[in-house]
């Protein structure tokens, strides 16, 4: 009988907040060292913890885009331990009683339905940071001791590697959406740590869960949790349960392998107890309603009803939907352009991201804004321009700021659409080339394209493509 892997995830979110989870210091990154502490997150006796209400409502805005339900009485509690990045000895998070509990979140993965059950997300303070130098000695930086973290965590629903990896990018399409996180692994915003083990199907008896630490990007996620549950299979299957223990290991990345850290603590290391220094946390209904009210539409519902309403393939709806303010630009360009929407999706994802991207600026900053944009599909739309001189126009227009309506009248960009000057040119062309207009008129019909060209380099681009095609063949016949 196979094995079935039950993989859970714990994932650690900074909270996008202008000041800490207990007191007033900023959250800035990269200030300058130990800048941002006060006695409080510095755990100076006789300093008190004060709760940011922006960082509460952030966990709750979280629980209403997992289906969580809010508590309507819950403690924080503090976790003891000792550790030079946690100046207090303890931790205020949240131990018996969570804000908010009893979520889910469907995944499609490969076209298979998945439900992930969430556990809880509740809400915590984060540690300083240790640095070890090359001399052997340490320092410490405490500002980001204090910053708010939430804590997600699921049931252990995930049967592969690939459904933690599904899971954890539309939670991070979720956080980014519902503005409560920027959630970038690799800046530490978002951290995740599997718990993988092995059931029996039939017994119902388990192997030990194994917890995995020290990964900063989903794809570390994917290969450790893939590694992981080959290794405890091999394990079983060679008579070696005994390296099978409830343990921490930590992800390789450079070998692709997981290795020991140490044996788990369990809670009881952590000897809990409820924050003498906090009343209780009792959200006000209507509030934490408001909040659930104004849940936005999700990135993956918003991706589904792209494909749907625009009729967009589903590659760009996904690339459209995996930034809420690229796909707000998208749906107000859509709303002025009367054209196509598949339009604006190939030249928002082509032309305008390359752009923005060689000038490191996000789109919600972009010199051309959406309504520019349709004015510009307009004039391609009304063969005012072709579609080559509209590139160029739009360069100018991120360059510039200033609309593709004045460009292309200051530098007589319009296509030729006049039959007699066109007529003009396509005469001269032929004349010019009687060769390639024999061979038209011999039946080859190529040839055509390259007195087409001609006509295109001798206006510089500008003639009309249809007109052009449309009098040449009179011409010619
Ligand atoms: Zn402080």
């Amino acid at each position: 009988m196979a094995l079935e892997p039950l993989v859970g995830l714990e994932v650690h979110v900074q909270l996008d907040t202008d000041s800490k989870m207990f007191c007033a210091c900023s959250t800035q990154f990269g200030a300058d060292p130990n800048s941002n502490v006060c006695p409080t997150c510095l755990g100076l006796p006789g300093s008190l913890p004060v709760p940011n209400r922006t960082a509460i409502e952030y966990v709750i805005r979280t629980a209403a885009a997992l289906n969580c339900t809010v508590a309507e009485r819950c403690r924080f509690a503090r976790k003891n331990y000792f550790y030079p990045d946690l100046p207090k000895n303890f931790q205020i998070s949240q131990y018996d009683e969570p804000l908010s509990y009893d979520g889910h979140i469907d995944l499609d993965v490969d076209g298979e339905q998945v439900r992930i059950r969430i556990r809880r997300a509740h809400l915590e303070e984060d540690t300083g940071k240790n640095i070890h130098l090359p001399s052997g000695s340490s320092l410490v930086e405490y500002n980001r001791c204090g910053i708010p973290l939430m804590e997600v965590v699921t049931e252990p629903d995930f049967t592969t590697a690939e459904q933690c990896r599904e899971y954890l990018t539309q939670l991070r399409l979720i956080l980014r959406a519902i503005g409560v996180s920027t959630a970038n692994m690799e800046e530490g915003a978002m951290r995740a740590e599997p718990t993988v083990n092995l059931r029996d199907p039939e017994t119902g008896e388990a192997t030990p869960k194994v917890e995995i630490k020290n990964l900063n990007s989903i794809r570390a996620v994917f290969e450790a949790v893939q590694y992981e549950i080959e290794r405890q299979r091999r394990a079983v299957a060679e008579g070696r349960e005994n390296e099978l223990f409830q343990q921490t290991r930590r992800w390789d990345e450079s070998n692709g392998v997981t290795a020991l850290m140490r044996r788990k603590e369990t809670s009881d290391d952590y000897m809990y107890f409820p924050e003498p220094d906090l009343v209780p946390l009792e959200p006000e209904r209507e509030w934490v309603e408001s909040i659930y009210a104004s849940c936005p539409e999700l990135p993956a519902a918003r991706c589904a009803r792209f494909c749907e309403q625009y009729e967009l393939p589903e590659y760009d709806a996904r690339v459209l939907t995996e930034s809420r303010e690229l796909a707000d630009y998208f749906e107000e360009a859509c709303e002025v352009f009367a054209g196509p929407a598949k339009t604006v999706s190939n030249w928002v994802m082509g032309d305008l991201t390359s752009l923005l991207n060689e000038a490191g600026i996000e789109i919600s900053a972009s010199p051309v804004t959406c309504e520019g944009l349709a004015e510009l599909l307009t004039l391609i739309e009304e063969d005012v321009i072709s579609g080559k001189i509209a590139k160029d126009v739009l360069t100018k227009m991120f360059e510039t700021g200033r609309r593709a309506r004045e460009i292309i009248e200051e530098e007589g960009l319009e296509q030729i659409s006049d039959t007699g000057e066109l007529e003009a040119i396509i005469e001269q062309v032929i004349a010019d080339n009687p060769g390639p207009a024999d061979d038209f008129r011999a039946g080859k019909e190529k040839a055509i394209g390259f007195l087409i060209g001609q006509v295109m380099k001798a206006t510089k681009g500008q003639a009309n493509p249809g007109m052009v095609n449309e009098i040449m063949r009179e011409k010619l016949g």
